[in-house]
């Protein structure tokens, strides 16, 4: 005869996944480009920037990286 049925692991201890709407890669790195005469440069909000770039778009890739060794 079976009168209890099992408990349902539904109440798991823990804190909640944090709800980010945004896809940020992660939160406290904010990449920008900035433009310095001829040459581009990548900037973090955490103080890192990349090197300078003739193209805006190598300056992206610098950012990207930076993001992707976090
Ligand atoms: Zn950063």
């Amino acid at each position: 005869m079976t009168s209890v049925a099992p408990p349902a692991p539904a109440a798991a201890p823990g804190p909640p996944p944090p709800a980010s709407p945004s896809p940020a890669p992660s939160a406290g790195h904010s990449t920008t480009t900035v433009e310095r005469g001829s040459f581009c440069l990548a900037r973090c909000t955490c103080g890192w920037s990349g090197p300078a770039r003739r193209a805006r778009d190598r300056a992206r890739t610098d950012a990207a990286a930076h993001l992707a060794l976090l």
